[in-house]
């Protein structure tokens, strides 16, 4: 009896409610959302990832970062972050040590599905190019920036980077060259939509530079598991697209000069962007 009124009341309802969504398609003005884009220039003041001479990656990254910034910025379609400026880490990304325990705690969550996932067999790990381990500070920020990208609904995170190896000291010109964007593994919930960006990416710098000659990196356009840049961890959602580039080794010679440089980042920047738009907007110039 009882299902029996839950069926007429059913009936009932979809007798009307078709009638409110067809109402509601026709009155709203639909206004495409701007994409957002979190800019990650790599590594800070404090730990600044490679050094070539005097001059760290720290400093390059966030010049690099900060010219892409500028150039989505003034397009109406994209909604840009930035993780740092000039003055340090910006308003969303200055305190982290605040949320740590939080920021833990999404940690092991997201670590705890992918190991039960190893277990059952439905995850294989994979070993991958080698990556300098992140310190414990370092994480707990990337994992951070992970986080609130997901809290926000972020449409694609830049990871901003130049690439280095063990060399014997700062001043010694390296023998690998070339650029790569790593992508999340196709394993990783963001890995099917990063992929599209890293190659519309790729395809850009590529027109310009050669790809790396390092072995683990050749052809310019690699997976990766263990990156909590890009998701390791499952640490982002399949929305959430996530790319890191590695723009040329520290010490090539486009880098040695002030005046090389400024036009390398310019280059750099310009073509990133332009791989961005050619992914979000297919038909755009
Ligand atoms: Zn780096």
């Amino acid at each position: 009896m009882i299902i029996k009124k839950i069926s007429i009341l059913l009936l009932f309802l979809s007798l009307f409610t078709p009638i409110f969504p067809i109402y509601a398609a026709k009155t709203k003005v639909v206004t495409p959302k701007p994409v957002k884009i979190l800019l990650v220039p790599g590594h800070d003041s404090e730990v600044w990832g490679a050094q070539y001479g005097n001059m760290k990656e720290a400093t390059m990254t966030l010049a690099l970062a900060t010219q892409i910034y500028n150039i989505l910025k003034r397009d109406k379609r994209f909604d840009v972050y930035i993780t740092r400026d000039s003055n340090g880490y910006t308003k969303n990304f200055s305190d982290f040590e605040s949320q740590k325990d939080a920021i833990l705690a999404f940690e092991q969550a997201a670590k705890k599905i992918v190991q039960d996932k190893i277990i059952s067999g439905d995850f294989i790990p994979k070993e991958n190019a080698p990556h300098n381990r992140a310190s414990e500070d370092v994480a707990l920020r990337l994992y951070g920036f992970n986080k609130w990208a997901d809290e926000n609904k972020i449409d694609a995170m830049i990871h901003v980077h130049f690439n280095d190896y063990p060399r014997p000291d700062a001043w010694t010109i390296g023998k690998y060259k070339g650029f790569v964007v790593y992508y999340p593994d196709g394993q990783l919930a963001n890995s099917k939509e990063s992929t599209g960006l890293a190659a519309d990416i790729y395809t850009q710098l590529r027109k310009k530079y050669a790809s790396s000659t390092y072995p683990p990196e050749v052809g310019g356009l690699t997976p990766d598991q263990k990156l909590i840049a890009i998701g390791s961890n499952g640490t982002l959602d399949a929305k959430v697209r996530s790319v890191l580039i590695e723009y040329s080794y520290i010490y090539e010679k486009k880098f040695r000069t002030s005046a090389a440089r400024k036009q390398s980042y310019k280059d750099m920047a310009s073509l990133t962007a332009t791989g961005i738009k050619n992914y979000f907007f297919p038909t755009s110039p």
